[in-house]
C-alpha cells in the first residue's frame, strides 16, 4: 500500500527533536510522498529545505488566512519567488478562517485573491483551509475558476479543500467546479460516535459516504488533528492508515482500493511525475 499524505506541516518546531525517526515511521506505514505546506513564507522557506533533503517531500507556499495582513508587496513578491523554485507543487494553505479571525475578514479575501492569482499564473493547484467562510470561499473559488478557465493557456484550475468542513451542498459545488475534497482525522471520530451531536458528526461521514472516490485526497494535517485513537496527541503522517480504514469503511470500498486511488488522485492533482518517488 503506497499512500500520499496530502498535508502535512513536517516543518513545525513539533518534529524538530525526532524528524528523522518520524519520517522513519511514515515511510514504514507506507506513506511514500508527503506534501508539505507552508503557512507563512518562513514555513514556506523551511518546507522548500525539507524538500529538497527528503525522497518523497515536496512542498507547498501560501501565507495562511491567520498571517494574510503579512501578505504585502513585498512579501508577495518572494512569495512568487519561492513559489517558482523546484519541488514546489502548490499554492497553499491559503483561504479564509472568520472562525479564528486572526487577520481581519478583508485583509484575508485580499490576501487569499492574490494568491489565486498566483497560482493560476504558475499553473499551480491550491490548497485551501476554510473555516466559518463558507458562502464567501464559494463565491471567491466561483469566480476563480470562471476567470482562470477564460485563459487561453489550457489551465484548469484546481485546488484541495483541505479538512473539508462544509456542508453536503458545498462538498457537491465543489466537486462540480473540479475541486478534491482533503479527508483527515476528524473522519475517525464521527465514524466511532456515529451518534454525536455536533454538525459535523453528521455530516462528514455522509458526504465521505457519497463524494466520489476519485475526488478525494487523504491528509494527516500532522501535527494537528490526529485520528482515533491518538486524539489529542501529537499527529504524524504514519496515522494516515487510521483515515484509509475509516474512509474505506464510508466507501464501501477495501482499504488497498482507497489507497490506490487517492495514491493516483494526489499523483496527478500535484502534478507528480509518473509515479515516480523523486
Ligand atoms: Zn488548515
Ligand atoms: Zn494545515
Amino acid at each position: 500500500m503506497i499512500l500520499i499524505d496530502s498535508h502535512a506541516h513536517l516543518d513545525s518546531p513539533e518534529y524538530d527533536r525526532d524528524r528523522p525517526a518520524m519520517l522513519g515511521r511514515a515511510r514504514r506505514a507506507g506513506v511514500e510522498i508527503i506534501i508539505n505546506p507552508g503557512v507563512d513564507l518562513a514555513s514556506s522557506h523551511k518546507a522548500i529545505e525539507l524538500s529538497a533533503q527528503e525522497k518523497g517531500i515536496y512542498a507547498a507556499v501560501g501565507v495562511h488566512p491567520h498571517d494574510a495582513a503579512k501578505l504585502d508587496t513585498e512579501a508577495s513578491a518572494e512569495l512568487r519567488r519561492l513559489a517558482n523554485q523546484p519541488r514546489v507543487v502548490a499554492i497553499g494553505e491559503i483561504g479564509l478562517d472568520f472562525y479564528r479571525n486572526l487577520a481581519p475578514c478583508g485583509k484575508q479575501r485580499e490576501a487569499f485573491e492574490r494568491q489565486l492569482a498566483l497560482a493560476a499564473e504558475l499553473r499551480l493547484p491550491v490548497i485551501i483551509h476554510q473555516r466559518a467562510a463558507q458562502d464567501d470561499m464559494m463565491a471567491m473559488l466561483r469566480s476563480w475558476v470562471a476567470g482562470a478557465r477564460t485563459t487561453p493557456t489550457g489551465y484548469h484550475p484546481s485546488g484541495v479543500l483541505h479538512c473539508f468542513s462544509g456542508d453536503m451542498a458545498m462538498a457537491e459545488e465543489a466537486i462540480d467546479l473540479g475541486f478534491y475534497l482533503g479527508i483527515g482525522g476528524p473522519v475517525t471520530f464521527t465514524l466511532r460516535c456515529a451518534s454525536g451531536t455536533g454538525k459535523n458528526a453528521r455530516s462528514l461521514p455522509a458526504i465521505v459516504r457519497k463524494a466520489p472516490l476519485e475526488r478525494l485526497l487523504l491528509e494527516t494535517d500532522s501535527p494537528y488533528l490526529a485520528p482515533h485513537p491518538h486524539r489529542g496527541k501529537r499527529n504524524e503522517p504514519a496515522y494516515l492508515a487510521l483515515i484509509v480504514q475509516s474512509v474505506a469503511l464510508l466507501q464501501d470500498k477495501t482499504p488497498e482500493e482507497v489507497a490506490a486511488a487517492t495514491t493516483a488522485n494526489g499523483q496527478s492533482f500535484f502534478n507528480l511525475a509518473d509515479g515516480v518517488v523523486k
